[in-house]
This record gives structure tokens, sequence and C-alpha cells, in this order.
């Protein structure tokens, strides 16, 4: 073909996937795949990770699409510290995490180094911003005109987390800032899909201590109706235990109209064995699901795993939950729910790039 004709064949196959009429870019939609991963990390807390070339290969043909993200904190190696221990994780030192902007550019140029139709699989997030900064909404367009068409959202990026949080060096997040505020209006205003991490209470915490967090969460949310909104992992963590009625405020949670822009991730090895611990807490998690089919996720939280059996583990972990779903609930959690806000988040940020990225 000479490059007229093939620039030809290019608008025709444009126009086919545009209808519908070919398999295109959406892979996701066939119903082979086992799951859509809303919760990704490319990298690790030192920057380091797979190719996105070998996380295609592990995705395979068991994973549709997935999200794609590094981690915007690196910890630091202070050799005062550990000496020539090199820590790889937060927990290996006392030493600070800081916010590592440059996350943004490698995850860019990742996505841009594969095929339009591996793109296709990936739905990229920016997660190198402090939200305890002013300027963290302005980092986030520059992002964006910076690197046009390859972004859909925001994070995963943490307010409240155990060990984390209280790492960081700089000011200490807050769910009250307002730089969140101006973060969460900038992702209404683009399209930008939402990945908050935010513990639902501190670790340990004393008989009778004030679950602040759970109050500022639900009036944050409350502030923003226009930002769709994942908030990761339920609020759970390593030792952040479900709190005293934590099926029932969810249940209340997902019932109150002044919430249905949040939806709900399932990721983490950490959850699962809190969600599947025993029959009874399964069967409870399985009729909240069951009963609001369209605000779950299922996603991985894997962060740069080297074989697919390691990446396939938290899904694994999952079967006795997903045997109790309804047929519409599971392909929902597991494929559905991904297609209709990241598609919306593609058509919504693509256009913004249209009129703001000259
Ligand atoms: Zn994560």
């Amino acid at each position: 073909m000479d490059s007229r004709n093939w620039r030809r064949a290019l608008v025709v196959a444009a126009l086919c996937g545009g209808l519908g009429l070919v398999s295109g870019p959406r892979v996701s939609a066939r119903a082979d795949y086992a799951f859509n991963d809303s919760h990704f990390h490319l990298t690790n807390y030192i920057q380091e990770g797979i190719t996105v070339q070998d996380f295609l290969k592990i995705m395979g043909d068991k994973v549709g699409r997935s999200t794609l993200f590094g981690i915007p904190l690196q910890q630091t190696w202070a050799y005062g510290n550990t000496g020539d221990f090199a820590p790889w994780y937060y927990t290996q030192t006392d030493a600070p995490l800081y916010y590592y902007s440059f996350t943004d550019a490698f995850i860019a140029m990742a996505y841009k180094s594969l095929k339009p139709e591996e793109q296709a699989r990936l739905d990229p997030m920016i997660t190198g911003f402090n939200p305890a900064d002013m300027y963290a909404a302005d980092h986030i367009k520059r992002v964006l005109k910076t690197f046009p068409g390859v972004f859909e959202g925001i994070g995963e990026f943490t307010i409240h987390k155990e060990f984390v949080s209280p790492k960081v060096a700089g000011e200490t997040a807050s769910l009250t800032n307002p730089a969140l505020d101006r973060i969460l209006d900038t992702a209404a205003e683009i399209g930008l899909v939402t990945l908050l991490h935010n513990d639902i209470d501190m670790p340990f915490p004393k008989p009778g201590q004030d679950p602040y967090q759970i109050v500022q969460l639900y009036e944050l949310f409350k502030r923003h109706p226009k930002t769709t909104i994942i908030w990761a992992h339920c609020g759970l963590g390593r030792i952040v235990r479900p709190v005293h009625d934590q099926i029932g405020l969810i249940a209340r949670a997902l019932d109150n109209p002044e919430l249905s822009h949040v939806s709900i991730d399932i990721s983490w090895d950490e959850v699962a064995k809190y969600l599947v611990a025993t029959p009874e807490t399964t069967a409870a998690v399985a009729d909240i699901i069951n009963r609001h089919p369209d605000r779950f996720l299922f996603g991985s939280d894997e962060v740069a795993p080297t074989e697919q059996a390691k990446y396939l583990k938290v899904y694994d972990m999952y079967a006795p939950l997903f045997a109790k779903l309804t047929p519409e609930a599971s392909a929902k959690l597991r494929k559905g729910n991904y297609e209709r806000l990241f598609d919306e988040a593609r058509r919504r940020v693509r256009a913004w790039e249209t009129a703001n990225v000259h």
C-alpha cells in the first residue's frame, strides 16, 4: 500500500472502530477477560519496577484493561540512618518519604512507547503531586499539557495512610486542606477519575477515640459532588481494621444520594484478608455489593509483579466472594464499572486537552 492508501485504511479503521464495527481498542469488552484492574502500581517506593511491556505480558489474556501509575512517594536512602543498607520499602527505615514528580513523566514515556492497541488497554494516572500544596492542581494541568493523550485520572494518592503519612517530608496532608479541594475541583473540571487512599481510622485507636477521619472524609466527598471518586480499599489497611459497624457505615454511605459520585475499590491482599476472613463477613460483603452493583471495583494493588501468578493473587483470594455475587454484580465489579468510569474519563479528558492544549 502506498502512503495514501495507508491513510485511507486508517481512517476507515478509525470510523469502524468508532461505530463499534471492528474489535479495536475496546479489548475489555471481550467477555473472556477475568477483570479490569482499577488499582495497579508499575513501580515501587524507590521508583523501580517492571517495564510496561512486561506488564502487558503479565496481563495476558486474563486482564482486559488496567490503570497505570507509579507511586508518588520516594523513600530516601539516608546514609546516616541505614548506612550501606539501601531501603526499598517505607517500613525499613526512619528516613522520610518525599514527593517524586518525575513519576508522571516516567509513566507517560512508558505509555508512549507502546503501540496504539496496547495503549488502549491502559488508563494512566497522574500521582506526582503533594496534596498539601496549593500548587498541586497546577502540576496536574501541566502534566496533561506536557503529555496530551495519555492520562485519564489522578491517584492513587494518599492523605491518611498507616506508617506512610507521618513519614512524608513537609506539611502533613489533611482532608481539610484547601489544597485538596483545589485538586478535586480540578479533577471535576477536567473529568479525571480520582483514586484516593484514606484510612478509615488511625492504627490502634484507643477506646472512645474520635474517628475524625470518617467525618472529614464524608465532608470532603460532600463538597465535591462533581468529582468521580474511587475510595481505595474502603479505608482498610495492613493494621487499620474495619471499624465497628463498618458494613453498616458503608451501607448507609452507599444509600446516601449525596455520595453517589463515590465508588469503592476492594484492592490489596491486606483488604481481601478482612473481607473474606469468615463465611459470615464474605456473605455480608457480597450482600452489600449485590445491593449496590454499580459502586464497587476490583483492583489488585499489586506493585511491579514479576509473574502472572503473583499478579493474580488478590483476584484468587476473592474467589469465595465472587461465588456469592449475582452474575450482574460480579460482572460490574470485575469489569463493567471500570469501563463505565474510565471510558467517560477518557472521553472527557481528551476533550479538555483538545480545548486547552495549544
Ligand atoms: Zn495502591
